[in-house]
């Protein structure tokens, strides 16, 4: 990565260089693998490798300072006022930086002014606002392998959010990284290769010890202020309590201030959730379009929140639905109340609450801005009505949320008594403090701020001593006060007049009792500023003390923004509230696709699906374009909207227990990751018969497309034998094997179902109704003919078409026959053979799998 630099410690040769960059290989030293920002005047510079690689990622010029050691030494800068813009896109790039301010006076200074390190930013542990994407979570993740399977932790540091849970296989891991998204991975010496591989971002190497199981114990109990870690459910989850371990110290050494909003650490347990794998939560687009379009997604379309913290939480429900019935009942009674008189005037009233969850983080790592304060001020101004509001409603949850905002008078009223009416950006210029908080504060301004009186006074007195009406008394930054006299005056000073200042045509002068006056002002200036300071530090102080109350605010009104939303959208979007049940069931009426019917300039056509104990496995078949993969999906996120408590896009839905949803749908190539079509088709339908339950629902849409014709074909028709006879799982299983419509005779629970298709003269009308049994196979035909394949090799193919139905027609089950091939080349003899031994009756799917692999290597 970075070629060696010269190392002051283990390099005599430093010598060479100049004072400064002595100063900067020294700090430099503390920081590798990251880029050193050097505050110089009114830049950032960076050096050496570090210069090299900013100017390739930033798109800076590189240059060269002077020399040093012999050598110029490489160099880029960007200026401090920029910088922020600069961070964001190297954090964006998965870059750390270390800041390096000057903290010393260089008036005073003898040799290179101090300088010091005074933040770290890393991808992963962003809290400014000006570096993080409002609407979603920015999280620094670790893991750590062993005995006891894979643990994995990670945080929110911008929400003081900390969670670990236990996983027992790699694909598992690959889940949860699909589903956290983090923005920095903190792994065990040797392990990044793979993660990177893995397509994860900023990841780090840590080395061994930092992963110390008692080390990580000690480290987490110092900072919870627990001896144990048994009330956070994570005390047997070693590897887990290591990663913690892990994380907690790196984002110590990096943000290097107390984090006194990480109270709490919660264990996440899989049987809670309704399980999605990586592929699934992809395929779905549920907060991330495969195309790159935000609003067609599940959250593109429900994500109207008033405040960011619940866009935030919106998607972080969507991405981890639950199973808890009771819970679930509870949100959808809270919809229920909120759609029979909805909080529109609460909504609006949200919208001026702001990010809480992020300024209470900041307040907690003590870098809360003035405004921050002010915004939380107008929050806690606006609570008692939002906490009215919210309780005039008939639902127990609600009642909860308000129990959790609190009331808050006291720190209310401190903020309304402490702070100016409209503080500036910083506290460094002063001006934050209201007067009427400190009478110590009051007093100092009071002297600085009557100065102007005072030297009027002066000005006064002396033009009458000394018989000079247009005397004047100024100010400047260099020379302070003085009193200005013309030229001609100037013969008519007093005698204790010191003269200052020679201009064109003045003379300026002090006298001791200016002086005297000047040091008073400005001494009452400089401690009125230090006392500001030290009056917000005490402010922050306050608040700290009662944060974690403050947190739960927080969290609950991000919580009573989403029900509102979600309330509010399901009347806008016409949705209906899901009676969960625990009858095995999932029947929808006239359901919809949440995304579709919203990008559809005609009207989405409404279906229903009816499963359960006696109707679990679905063939459907149809057209292409008909509507197949659009029902599937619909079905998919209606279940993941009914299990994050939101209403469903249906008229009617009953649901009963489901475990997870598994799609094998859409045949995009790994290409970056080197599997092909088929070789990601496999590992997916593979996952879904290795891991499918008789609760899950399970999509698959076109199986065996990445294949040819045969393999294709028996693979599909093995794959859903064994689902329908095995597992017994929810299945919409959509193919254009029409071979497939034939398990129905011969599964029980399974059934034929089709979307429907008419010819209207020249032109196929696609219905988009699903109607019982088979489709009517001639559609291909006709599509072809409309696409402008000549009318020859139509009728050929009608030919062929006849013969195959005719030859199929009496076998009880589908099964390839080498005789039917339509392929134009001649099939090699190993292949026929191969194809011959295939028996789909006898097989396993792994059978058929391993025998569709013989088949791939012929
Ligand atoms: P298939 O999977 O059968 O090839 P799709 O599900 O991809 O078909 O649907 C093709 C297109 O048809 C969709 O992009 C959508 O525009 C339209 N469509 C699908 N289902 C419906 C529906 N129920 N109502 C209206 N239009 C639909």
């Amino acid at each position: 990565m970075s070629t060696p630099e010269p190392n002051p410690a283990s390099d005599p040769g430093t010598s060479g260089h100049t004072p400064v960059m002595q100063q900067y290989l020294r700090i430099k030293a503390e920081f590798p693998g990251m880029l050193l920002f050097y505050r110089m005047g009114d830049f950032y510079e960076l050096f050496f490798e570090d210069a090299r690689r900013a100017a390739r990622l930033l798109d800076i010029t590189l240059t060269a300072r002077g020399q040093s050691a012999g050598a110029p030494i490489p160099m880029a800068g960007v200026p401090c006022h920029a910088a922020e813009n600069y961070l964001a896109r190297l954090v964006r790039q998965g870059e750390s930086v270390a800041i390096c301010e000057q903290i010393g006076d260089p008036r005073t200074a003898k040799g290179p002014v101090e300088r010091k390190v005074v933040r770290v930013v890393t991808p992963g542990t962003l809290t400014d606002e000006a570096l993080l994407d409002a609407r979603r979570d920015n999280l620094i993740a670790a893991v750590c392998r062993g005995p006891g399977g894979i643990g994995l932790a990670w945080l929110e540091l911008s929400a003081g959010r900390f969670c670990v849970t236990r996983l027992a296989r790699e694909d598992e891991l690959a889940n949860e990284f699909e589903r956290l998204k983090p923005a920095e991975v903190l792994v065990e010496e040797g392990a990044a290769a793979s993660a990177a591989a893995a397509g994860l971002q900023g990841v780090k190497e840590r080395p061994p010890w930092h992963f110390e199981a008692d080390t990580a114990r000690r480290t987490l109990c110092a900072q919870l202020g627990t001896r144990d870690l048994a009330g956070f459910g994570c005390e047997e989850l070693v590897e887990a309590v290591r990663a913690a371990g892990c994380l907690l110290q790196y984002v110590k050494d990096t943000q290097r201030s107390a984090l006194p909003h990480i109270e709490r650490i919660s264990t996440e347990h899989r049987d809670e959730v309704l399980l999605m794998d990586a592929a699934t939560r992809r395929n779905l687009e549920i907060d991330s379009s495969l195309a790159g379009r935000e609003a067609d997604t599940l959250a593109g379309v429900l994500d109207r929140c008033a405040t960011t913290m619940g866009s935030r939480l919106l998607r972080r429900w969507l991405n981890r639905p639950l199973r808890d019935h009771g819970l679930l009942a509870r949100r959808h009674q809270a919809l229920d109340a909120l759609r029979a008189q909805p909080a529109t005037a609460t909504g609006e009233t949200l919208k001026a609450i702001g990010d809480l969850e992020r300024i209470l983080a900041r307040v907690a790592m003590r870098s809360a801005r003035p405004r921050d304060l002010a915004q939380l001020r107008l929050a806690l101004q606006l609570l008692p009505e939002i906490r009215a509001a919210l309780a005039a409603y008939d639902s127990p949850l609600l009642a909860l949320l308000v129990g959790r905002l609190g009331e808050h008078l006291s720190e209310r009223a401190l903020l309304e008594r402490a702070l100016v009416g409209e503080p500036p950006m910083l506290i460094r210029d002063g001006g934050v403090i209201a007067a009427g908080h400190d009478p110590a504060l009051d007093e100092l301004r009071d002297i600085a701020g009557n100065a102007d009186r005072h030297l009027l006074g002066i000005e006064q007195r002396e033009r009458e001593r000394t018989g000079l009406p247009s005397l004047k008394v100024g100010y400047n930054r260099i020379h302070g006060f003085y009193i200005e006299l013309t030229r001609a005056q100037a013969a008519s000073a007093p005698a204790d007049y010191i003269r200052r200042q020679t201009l064109k045509g003045t003379e300026r002068y002090v006298t001791p009792e200016l002086q005297e006056f000047e040091g008073k002002v400005l001494s009452a200036r400089d401690r009125a500023l230090a006392r500001e300071k030290e009056l917000y530090e005490q402010l922050l102080d306050d608040l700290l003390a009662v944060l974690p109350s403050l947190r739960a605010m927080a969290e609950a009104l991000a919580e009573a923004d989403v029900l509102i939303t979600l309330a509010r959208r399901s009347l806008e979007l016409g949705y209906c509230r899901p009676e969960l049940t625990d009858e095995p069931v999932f029947q929808l009426r006239g359901a919809r696709h949440p995304v579709v019917e919203r990008v559809l300039d005609g009207p989405f056509i409404p279906n229903d699906l009816d499963l359960h104990a006696e109707r679990r496995l679905l063939v459907i078949t149809g057209p292409n374009m008909g509507g197949k993969s659009t029902f599937m999906r619909q079905a998919a996120l209606i279940a993941i909207l009914a299990h994050i408590g939101s209403f469903v896009p249906a008229q009617a839905a009953r649901i009963g227990p489901l475990d997870r949803v598994f799609t094998r749908i859409g045949a995009a190539d790994d290409l970056a990751g080197g599997r092909s079509t088929f070789m990601v088709e496999m590992t997916e339908t593979a996952n879904i018969l290795n891991n499918a339950t008789a609760r899950s629902l399970v999509l698959m849409d076109e199986v065996g497309r990445g294949t040819s014709t045969f393999d294709g074909l028996s693979l599909a028709w093995a794959a859903a034998h064994f689902i329908g006879e095995r597992i017994g799982a929810f299945t919409l299983f959509a193919t254009h094997y029409f071979e497939l419509t034939a398990l129905a005779a011969e599964l029980p629970g399974c059934a034929n179902v089709h979307l429907d298709a008419t010819s209207h003269g020249e032109q196929l009308i696609f219905m988009h109704t699903v109607r019982e049994g088979p489709a009517n196979q001639s559609y291909g035909l006709q599509v072809a003919s409309l696409a402008g394949v000549p009318g020859t090799v139509i009728t050929r193919a009608r030919g062929y078409l006849a013969e195959l139905e005719r030859q199929t027609r009496g076998h009880r089950q589908p099964r390839p026959q080498a005789e039917l091939d339509l392929r134009p080349a001649p099939v090699a003899d190993p292949l026929r053979e191969a194809l011959g031994r295939m028996d789909p009756d006898r097989m396993s799917p792994r059978e058929a799998l391993d025998a569709i692999y013989q088949l791939k290597k012929l």
